[in-house]
């Protein structure tokens, strides 16, 4: 088996809530060694007989904040000072919008070490203590918050998963989706399968046509159509 293209460690204090990387598309590109996946528990870094990874926020207020020292551990541990660095991944509220464009940057990389925040975050030091040495990026799913960097873990890793060579079969490549290159970063035009008339519904007679030209044009306006009605912001940028 030829080396993976992509290493992805992830430290959570919720390693079973990344079992579904096990699954469909992400779990065969596992499988198949395009990419290699380890899970750590951020507590097999602490050394205190609860296995404590909180404490309370400096300043006050409520809710609690990840230590900085089992993270520094655990990042040391997994990627020694003096050895081979992986770009850090943060998920996090205050990060750069995940983006294709972003998940395709992500993909390029050969090591993403994803650190999963709880309670109101991880202590703001350790990603000074990393930006020392690695490639930090801090990753916000949208304007909204979740409970943990869990979720949006595995939301990246399946959006830049399929970016990678072979992960996706050759019918179903990724250059024509909606954001991507191929389709000018437009929302992608809707899809329809077989029967051509269902519960009274036809499909747009176009696409039984046969003519490959007036298909091309058709998806190219409805994808435009479709991009000013909901996402006008595409269009600008
Ligand atoms: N107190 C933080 C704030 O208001 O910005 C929210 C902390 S949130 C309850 C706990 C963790 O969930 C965060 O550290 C982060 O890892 C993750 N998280 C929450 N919302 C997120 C989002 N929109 N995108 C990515 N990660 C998010």
């Amino acid at each position: 088996m030829t080396a993976p293209l992509l290493a992805l460690d992830v430290v959570t204090i919720f390693p079973e809530y990344l079992a579904p990387l096990s699954q469909s598309l992400v779990g065969k590109a596992i499988e198949r060694g395009i990419i290699a996946a380890r899970v750590h528990d951020l507590r097999a870094w602490t050394d205190d007989i609860h296995r404590t990874v909180d404490d309370s926020p400096y300043g006050g207020g409520p809710g609690m904040v990840m230590r900085a020292e089992p993270w520094a551990r655990a990042l040391d541990g997994l990627a020694p000072p003096e050895g081979p660095q992986p770009c850090l991944v943060i998920p996090s509220p205050a990060g750069r919008p995940l983006t294709q464009a972003l998940a395709a940057e992500l993909a390029a990389r050969p090591w993403l070490l994803f650190a999963c925040g709880r309670y109101e975050g991880i202590d703001a030091r350790v990603i000074d203590y990393a930006a020392a040495r690695m490639e930090v990026v801090e990753i916000s799913l949208g304007d909204y918050v979740l409970c943990g960097g869990e979720v949006a873990v595995l939301v990246i890793v399946e959006a830049l998963a399929r970016l990678l060579p072979g992960v996706l079969g050759n019918s179903e490549s990724a250059a024509n989706d909606s954001f991507a290159d191929g389709a000018d970063g437009l929302l992608e035009a809707p899809a329809y399968t077989r029967p051509a008339t269902w519960r009274g519904l036809d499909v747009p007679a176009v696409l039984l046509s046969g003519d490959h030209g007036a298909i091309e044009r058709w998806r190219k306006e409805q994808s435009t159509a479709r991009t000013r009605a909901i996402r006008p912001d595409l269009l600008d940028s």
